[in-house]
């Protein structure tokens, strides 16, 4: 539960006095005051003083207004001279009185003391004193709270920074694009490179909400002001402690000129208190920041659903203004400048400049010591230094969401993998001529995920290795040549493959098909020959596979093999309509030829459904290829085939890869079984893609180039069209989405024959924070792009 504008209460005073005077004995004068979700009155008591009445929103859990009490009365405790309110109990002991409003509503009320004092808000700008003040009042209010539980306090809500991820779904709230754009990139940042840190930092219940509103001042006797006090509990939490000076320093800078000033004298403050890590400090910048960017985010929500309640977008003039200031800010440089206001050392980090002269350094030596059919993404090429779950980071530490990379399955640097493949290259690492316990151990858990007649295993070091061994085994064991395959399909780099995949023996430099490949039409149901995802547009294309395999049979030369990705990924992201591969692998099979599943893009839990892309279509094939995610990145790929296919090809000649099989790589792969298992990753990505889908189908209402939405799990592609009625590719637009896309931080890439799809293939631990992220950004992207970036072909 949380408050609701429905929940807001708005008793007459009368009700309210009549309340007060029956359980505290006290009458006096009532005045309203601003408030968010609450309603609260000001009591001029009749000779006993000044006091709070707080009538809590019908949302609040009691539990938290408990958590409330409890605080205050727990810093009364321990520092008597602390500037908090307490709550006065009823004359029946109650600190919560529950009474019946007119209209029966059960009602929740609250007696607390009154500070003096008038809000920092109202002064013109904070004295830096006051704001160190703030900062020491803040750090020994958090000395105080040390210690403090309550069951209340880990209850999520969206102010707690640690889960500032939620306002991904309420960026959308922003309409000015430029704005809603600032705020998403800062998330992006913000999740790639402080919240993975935040849990490790220290953690205790804090105020959380030090603004400007809250916190009161008085004239001090030296002539200043003093904090007179510290109000509106209401949003305390456990969380990373040093997110109280943040919130602070977040409000303390929207009215002054030099904002990292304000920051460095509020957090100062607090060091003197209490003293913040290297790591805290660190940290802060981004947080004041990120407490910016919920507050504009949220007051984007509040001005939707809330519009006459001013309160809740108090901040958001000086908010967007102070972020729109600072989010330029490299936050190196800010780390470093608090840093020498903490009296740190400067850290070795490389400065922009230098990343940007060495990436120059670094593509020149590439054009000349790298083979030129190699060509890099985007028209700026990118320099990545390091990656982590799913981002990716240049030298200088900015953080890209990484949407298309489907190798590092489990996520970059997933630390278990990393674990397991230090521990075994320590180890030990030979060929796999002796017997070794991970091989077999490996190929058990493997084929444990396919269906009981895939039950043996060839290793080896990549896809393109696994179907050229693959189409071996096909040759070998039926004694033909001839191999059929899909129009715009891509299955590997070898000579064989190569001549075999349409992508390139008829892409760029191409010399066309080898006379012993066959293609068929790609079973398009959005563009192709027969349209729609039904079973009779499955039947249809399928129709095409019997149709070369009866031409082979009739000119002598049967089939070996037909070779398919049971979602197109080269190809376009295409997913066949239901009942094709059923009829294609019938028709092939009538006529003795065997059937290979590529599993390489698609395989390992990708598609959400089942762990292999195969499996939707309810067939099971004579062999599968494994690649990409299999070693998250780790070269390891591998042919699983039936008993009697791995026996037929076992005539005599050896089958020998070097480092196919290897003890590291096998427990490379068992470490990406166990995390894709553990994280229940397979699961996750059907919940995000799923999402993401319904995202696009939404964004596609208001962007007419979205022409097609489709995929399965986290194997989704976006195809775009200058018309929905012609189809006509819109190749252009679509790189410049990824161009622009780029700038935002977000990696996509252009996928298929008229490179106008956007294909989108994360690490699975991409969840619906990363969704939000990349749907904002193809947003925009679609409302600003131009058709102004060259198309770059390359295929991985
Ligand atoms: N099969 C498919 C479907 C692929 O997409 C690829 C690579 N893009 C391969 C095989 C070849 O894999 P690798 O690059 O690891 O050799």
């Amino acid at each position: 539960m949380a408050p609701t504008v429905e929940g807001r209460p708005a008793l007459a005073p009368e009700v309210v006095a009549a309340a007060v005077s029956e359980h505290y004995g006290l009458a006096g004068r009532l005045r309203p005051l601003p408030a968010e979700w609450d309603q609260n009155f000001r009591l001029d008591a009749e000779d006993a003083g000044t006091f709070a009445v707080k009538i809590a929103n019908a949302g609040t859990p009691d539990d938290e207004l408990d958590l409330q009490n409890a605080a205050l009365a727990w810093i009364a405790e321990r520092w008597s001279e602390a500037p908090t309110p307490r709550a006065i109990a009823t004359s029946e002991g109650a600190t919560i009185l529950t009474f019946d409003g007119p209209n029966g509503a059960s009602n929740r009320l609250r007696l607390l003391t009154w500070r003096p004092g008038e809000p920092l808000s109202a002064l013109p700008a904070p004295p830096l004193a006051t704001l160190e003040a703030l900062g020491r009042l803040l750090g020994e209010l958090d000395r105080s709270l040390d210690g403090f539980t309550h069951p209340a306090m880990a209850r999520p809500i969206g102010w707690d920074l640690a889960r500032a991820a939620a306002i991904s779904s309420r960026t959308a709230a922003i309409r000015d694009p430029r704005r809603r754009g600032l705020v998403e990139q800062l998330l992006l940042q913000f999740q790639a490179r402080v919240a993975p840190r935040l849990p490790a930092l220290p953690q205790s219940v804090i105020h959380n909400d030090a603004n400007d509103e809250n916190v009161l001042v008085a004239p001090s006797a030296e002539g200043g002001r003093h904090i007179a006090g510290l109000v509106d509990f209401g949003d305390m939490v456990r969380t990373a402690t040093v997110c109280e000076p943040a919130v602070a320093a977040a409000y303390a800078c929207l009215k002054l000129g030099d904002p990292l000033e304000a920051i460095a004298r509020v957090a100062g403050g607090y060091h003197v208190a209490r003293p913040l890590s290297e790591a805290e400090v660190g940290a802060l910048f981004p947080l004041v920041l990120m407490r910016l960017g919920v507050s504009v985010a949220t007051s984007a929500v509040a001005a939707v659903e809330d519009p006459d309640n001013p309160h809740r977008r108090i901040s958001d003039r000086a908010a967007w203004a102070a972020l729109e200031r600072l989010a330029g800010l490299d936050w190196n440089e800010v780390e470093e400048r608090l840093r020498a206001a903490f009296g740190l050392g400067v850290r070795s980090r490389p400065t922009p400049a230098a990343v940007g002269r060495g990436g120059a350094k670094l593509l020149a030596e590439r054009r000349l010591r790298i083979a030129p059919s190699l060509s890099l993404s985007y028209r700026e090429p990118l320099q990545i230094a390091g990656g982590r779950g799913a981002y990716l980071f240049d030298p200088a530490g900015r953080a890209y969401l990484d949407c298309v990379n489907n190798v590092c399955h489990v996520g970059h640097g997933h630390p278990r993998v990393v674990a397991a493949l230090s521990r075994q290259a320590a180890a030990l690492n030979t060929n796999t001529r002796y017997l070794h316990p991970l091989i077999v151990e490996y190929a058990r858990r493997l084929t444990a995920t396919l269906p009981e007649r895939l039950s043996v295993c060839y290793f080896v070091n990549s896809g393109s290795e696994a179907n050229d061994l693959a189409v071996r085994i096909a040759r070998t064991v039926t004694g033909r040549r001839d191999v059929v395959v899909m129009d715009g399909a891509y299955h590997g780099n070898t000579q064989t493959l190569v001549d075999l995949s349409p992508y390139k023996a008829e892409g760029p430099g191409g010399r066309g098909l080898a006379p012993w490949a066959h293609k068929v039409p790609a079973p398009d149901p959005y563009r192709g020959e027969h349209r729609g995802a039904d079973e009779a547009a499955g039947a249809a294309y399928a129709e095409q596979v019997g149709d070369v395999c009866e031409r082979l049979v009739g000119e002598g030369r049967p089939p070996a093999l037909f070779l398919v990705e049971p979602i197109l990924g080269c190809g376009g992201q295409v997913v066949p309509p239901p009942a094709y591969l059923r009829e294609a692998f019938w028709h092939v099979r009538a006529v003795g030829g065997l059937c290979l599943a590529d599993e390489v893009q698609v395989g390992l839990g990708r598609v959400g459904t089942s762990m292999w892309a195969f499996e939707q279509h309810g067939v099971v094939p004579d062999l599968v290829t494994l690649g990409k995610p299999i070693g998250n990145g780790h070269p390891l790929g591998a042919v699983v085939t039936t008993a009697e296919v791995a026996n037929a090809f076992a005539d005599g000649m050896e089958f020998f890869s070097t480092f196919g099989g290897n003890p590291v790589s096998m427990a490379v792969g068992l470490a990406v079984l166990d995390v894709l298992e553990g994280q229940r990753l397979r699961e996750k990505a059907l919940a995000t893609g799923g999402y993401l889908i319904d995202g696009f189908r939404a964004l596609a209402r208001r962007h007419p180039q979205i022409g097609d939405v489709r995929g399965s799990g986290l194997f989704l592609g976006v195809e775009l069209v200058e018309s929905p009625e012609t189809l006509e590719p819109a190749t252009a637009l679509t790189a410049a989405v990824v161009e622009r896309a780029k700038a935002d931080g977000v990696l996509l890439s252009a996928e298929g024959p008229h490179h106008n799809v956007l294909k989108i293939k994360p690490p699975m631990v991409f969840g619906e924070t990363e969704a939000d992220l990349l749907l904002g950004a193809v947003d925009r992207a679609l409302a600003t792009a131009r058709d102004d970036a060259p198309v770059l072909p390359f295929s991985d």
